[in-house]
């Protein structure tokens, strides 16, 4: 254990994601439990910049661990991006006395931490908060799971029109360089095709597909598209193509947008943030810098953050196969 971290900050950043509630409340309890200072930044690193802080102990996070968004407010800050507003965040940051921070948020927000770190030589130290599961250096970002339920659900409730009225739709789910989201929701939620930004099925493929499973008996159509699929057309774009090509479809769109982004996180986020929380502030007591907090292979790991800003997280092939048995 180091001693020359007494006081940590706690900030959120980027876009928000359902779990960085229960992550603030649980680097705030394990600071409390180490005899820690901890302190809140509000507004992302703008705030950072701006002096917004606010001291935090175990009972300032009180009943959050259920609630979406994020009690500090998010925020995206072009200051930050510029060597003077670095500058009076670190000026901010000294003159309270803060020897460290944790930030919560993406890739993004990792490479401004880096950037930050490398010019004041400052401890910093990442949590992957964002639903789209884009980050390399773990398997589940916070925020990743509560959105796979919140469009499952969605979808589940297209399916029953869908049924009623033997109509194809197209539903867009989040997802603009990855496509996570769209493959595993897809198949959780039986998806006839899934349309995802790693793989370019064609569109002669997605007419073939959708004439065999009609004239297989199926009457009803589900097809996924990630923001970013590969095809390259929006899923207006995609209705139309199915129409003129198959003028007998009868073709309906659901963009799913922001309800993917909200709601309360499930137990598996709350979890997953409680465990990232305690790691992340233990990692920095201990004297560490400059590292992502993931989950992989059943483990809580560090990755340095540049690996995880530089990495790749690679879409599950075998998961793609089982995507393609399944619409047998
Ligand atoms: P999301 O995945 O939701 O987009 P993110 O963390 O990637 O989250 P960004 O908007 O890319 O979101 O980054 C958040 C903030 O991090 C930016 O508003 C900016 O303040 C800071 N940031 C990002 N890139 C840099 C950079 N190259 N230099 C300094 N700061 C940066």
């Amino acid at each position: 254990m180091s001693d020359n971290i007494k006081k940590i900050a706690v900030l959120t950043s980027g876009g928000d994601s359902p779990g960085m509630n229960a992550a603030i409340r649980s680097v705030v309890r394990t600071c409390a439990y180490h005899n820690v200072e901890c302190v809140a930044v509000y507004r992302g690193y703008q705030g950072m910049i701006e002096g917004d802080f606010k001291p935090m102990n175990a009972r300032s996070v009180n009943n959050i661990i259920n609630r979406g968004g994020t009690i500090l407010k998010s925020a995206r800050s072009n200051d930050f991006r510029t060597p003077e507003g670095r500058k009076k965040a670190y000026e901010h940051l000294k003159e309270q006395g803060i020897d460290a921070f944790v930030v919560i948020g993406g890739d993004g927000s990792f490479t401004g931490a880096m950037i930050f770190s490398e010019e004041f030589g400052f401890p910093v130290m990442g949590i992957p908060g964002t639903i789209d599961n884009d980050i390399y250096g773990t398997s589940f970002t916070l925020g990743y799971d509560t959105a796979l339920n919140t469009v499952v659900e969605a979808i589940d409730k297209i399916r029953d029109t869908a049924i009623s009225h033997n109509r194809l739709f197209f539903v867009e789910v989040m997802g603009r360089d990855a496509g996570h989201i769209a493959l595993n929701t897809g198949v959780g939620a039986g998806a006839e095709e899934i349309l995802i930004p790693e793989e370019n099925l064609g569109l002669e493929r997605l007419l073939e597909s959708l004439e065999r499973s009609r004239l297989s008996g199926k009457s009803s159509s589900i097809v996924v598209v990630a923001e970013g699929d590969k095809i390259g057309k929006s899923v207006f774009e995609l209705k139309e193509y199915v129409e003129q090509n198959h003028p007998d479809y009868d073709v309906r769109v659901t963009v799913l947008g922001h309800i993917q982004r909200g709601g309360r996180p499930t137990c598996f986020d709350r979890v997953l943030a409680s465990r990232m929380g305690v790691k992340a502030v233990e990692s920095l007591i201990e004297g560490k810098s400059n590292y992502m907090v993931g989950f992989t292979e059943d483990k809580i790991m560090l990755t340095p953050l540049e690996k995880a800003v530089k990495g790749k997280s690679e879409i599950d092939r075998e998961l793609l196969r089982v995507s393609d048995i399944m619409t047998t």
